[in-house]
């Protein structure tokens, strides 16, 4: 696999990527010719109605759903080139994601979710002590370290969920709605500390939003309709 990266080499780059579903008799382009190169430090956010196509760009741009046709690029790797482990690999160790839903493990503290993704890349203890409790503080929540979801508030399940998707230091974070169950202010406030900590640590962010207040934030904006999309700012 080649892991070189050049700062002036796209983190993701998709070329006439393309979709579609069989539903019965009927053919949904659900992603209809995509080009989208993403570089490290970029924070994009995908704007669109429901059923616009985000979601399914996501999943081809993680490598959880094949397409169609075109293709991606992961750093210089065609993903229709590598076998199935190759791929699972870069999603544990290259990708970060937050869901609208936050997705934490509700039996596992705030400490103990943040610590699995270093858990599972085989990080030894000590080092994943500091890097957990590192990205803990970076996300403001040190003294919640040992709640469990459930006693946590939405906006701190989310930066719990945040921290957990950058702990192993991935190029890409794939975001999909991550402050679809939040208030406007929490939103706010989430949406800022993803765009400062990815901005430092020249993290790549694509994250899609209903919400027209954060798209300020992004440096690139793009909106999708039908599959497709064209740039606004
Ligand atoms: P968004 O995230 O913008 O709401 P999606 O990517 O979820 O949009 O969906 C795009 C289109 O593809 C929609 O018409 C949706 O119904 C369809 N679609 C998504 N996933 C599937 C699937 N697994 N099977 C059939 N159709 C699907
Ligand atoms: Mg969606």
């Amino acid at each position: 696999m080649n892991n070189s990266q050049n700062e002036l080499d796209p983190t993701v780059q998709t070329s006439d990527l393309e979709r579609t579903y069989r539903l019965g008799n009927q053919i949904i382009h659900a992603v209809n010719g995509v080009n989208l190169d993403i570089y490290p430090g970029e924070f994009v956010t995908l704007q669109g109605r429901s059923g616009s196509g985000k979601t399914t760009l996501l999943n081809l741009v993680a490598g959880l759903e094949s397409p169609s046709s075109g293709r991606v690029v992961f750093q210089g790797n065609d993903f229709s080139k590598l076998s199935e482990s190759a791929l699972t690999e870069i999603r544990r160790t290259k990708i970060g994601f937050v869901f609208q839903s936050f997705g934490l493990l509700p039996l596992l503290s705030a400490y103990e979710n943040v610590e699995l993704p270093l858990r599972l890349a085989g990080v030894n203890r000590k080092e994943r002590e500091a890097q957990t409790r590192e990205y803990l503080e970076m996300v403001g929540l040190t003294g919640r370290s040992h709640h469990r979801p459930y006693e946590l508030s939405g906006g701190e399940q989310q930066r719990v969920a945040i921290a957990r998707a950058i702990v192993h230091n991935p190029p890409l974070v794939l975001a999909d709605e991550p402050t679809g169950e939040l208030d406007s202010d929490t939103a706010n406030v989430i949406f800022s500390l993803l765009r400062d900590i990815a901005g430092e640590q020249n993290i790549a962010v694509l994250a899609t939003t209903h919400d027209p207040t954060l798209l300020s934030m992004a440096t690139r904006t793009l909106e999708m309709s039908d599959g497709k999309f064209s740039e606004l700012t």
